[in-house]
């Protein structure tokens, strides 16, 4: 017999907040209650997510709704493989040129800031010639990055971008036109919060603890034609062996993938990519708003290249910086902190967010300005 302890902490005296981080990030209120509620005895088992077999139907049943809520709500082609690896976006950036840069053994990257730098800097690291074909690094990202002529035709195995770049505050509508070169897209930030087309991508990937749940698992969808068996790869980065395996090669992140399944369900129920598109363009435009007529706090990104998902946002003065990043924590409003290489305050808008939370940080920023 077991005892169980939840609910034993003291509710009240829980402030309630709204939660900006950029990763771990906010995840959805009932999907985090629900994780709760189950945490003991999963449907009745009595036995807890944390504790059963990866090899278990019941598992089973809950990687393989995963795989098809997903695919429902991004409209993967059959043709794509839905994959879970661990190691993050940043294993990602190694385990792409090792499985899709076999044929050139070269790839080119936008440099749209400082995760397309790491993909690229990884790629190179593991013997890939990694071309920079264009980037904003001297207007410090504030605009998305052209292509500086058009890709030369078979040269890459593929185009690297960043759709969302989640500390600079950029994200592609548009994609560029790689001229017939496949396109890899790191959509750690912005995945399932802005509709991309998957057809239009050899690979997508994404960590999850941005858009999709906790931390610990890291979502592929790649074309299956475009993977081929090698040899020499690390296992455990193997898209080939993962496809075979169904992602069940060794033991995946059993607790992890559980609550992106929560989160993905959660994400149907708001009415689909379309419906959290639509309410995050509302979300981030009452928030631009804000900043363009500010005096105090300026968004410094080129308008039309603006993320939904990432706000950054600076008074011109470090100290106040810190000053409003205190102050608001203060009243509830916690992780403004912008990166840590950018400075200023940040704002993440992801799915979870509820648009009372932007309202919050906005009255919050309009006070704080009357003060300074
Ligand atoms: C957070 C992030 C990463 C790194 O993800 P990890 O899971 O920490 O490795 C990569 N790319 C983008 C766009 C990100 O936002």
């Amino acid at each position: 017999m077991r005892t169980f302890f939840i609910g034993s902490f003291e509710e009240e005296k829980i402030m309630p907040v709204y939660n900006f981080a950029a990763g771990p990030a906010v995840m959805p209120v009932p999907v985090v209650n629900q994780i709760q509620k189950e945490l003991p005895s999963l449907n009745g088992s009595g036995m807890s997510i944390m504790e059963i077999s990866h090899r278990s139907a019941q598992f089973d049943e809950i990687l393989q709704t995963a795989k098809q809520d997903l695919r429902d709500l991004m409209a993967i082609p059959d043709d794509y493989a839905i994959l879970f690896f661990q190691g993050g976006g940043t294993g990602q950036f190694a385990a792409a040129p090792l499985n899709m840069a076999t044929k050139y053994h070269r790839i080119a990257v936008l440099d749209s800031g400082q995760w397309a730098t790491r993909a690229r800097d990884e790629a190179a690291n593991l013997g890939v010639t990694a071309d920079t074909v264009g980037s904003s690094l001297a207007d410090h990202y504030h605009h998305l990055p052209h292509l500086a002529a058009p890709l030369a035709k078979d040269t890459y195995d593929y185009l690297h971008i960043t759709t969302n770049n989640t500390i600079e505050g950029t994200a592609y509508r548009d994609l560029p036109n790689a001229n017939g070169t496949p396109l890899i897209g790191d959509m750690s930030s912005n995945i399932l919060a802005q509709r991309y087309r998957v057809q239009d991508f050899a690979e997508i990937f994404a960590g999850a603890q941005k858009n999709l749940g906790p931390a610990g698992v890291t979502l592929v969808i790649v074309k299956k034609a475009l993977v081929h068996h090698l040899t020499g790869l690390p296992s455990m980065l193997d898209y080939d062996l993962f496809i075979k395996k169904d992602s069940l090669y060794n033991t995946p992140p059993v607790f992890a993938i559980y609550a992106l399944g929560l989160t993905l369900k959660w994400a149907k129920a708001q009415g689909g990519v379309d419906a959290l598109q639509a309410r995050n363009e509302k979300k981030s435009a009452k928030l631009y708003a804000f900043l363009d007529q500010s005096k105090l706090f300026h968004n410094l990104v080129q308008p039309k290249d603006r993320s939904l998902t990432n706000v950054p946002f600076v008074t011109g003065d470090a100290k106040l910086d810190q000053a409003a990043v205190a102050a608001a924590a203060k009243a509830g409003l916690m992780n403004l902190k912008g990166h840590r290489s950018v400075g200023g305050l940040r704002a993440s808008l992801y799915n979870a967010m509820p648009e009372a939370g932007v309202d919050a940080l906005i009255d919050f920023l309009h006070d704080f300005e009357q003060h300074h």
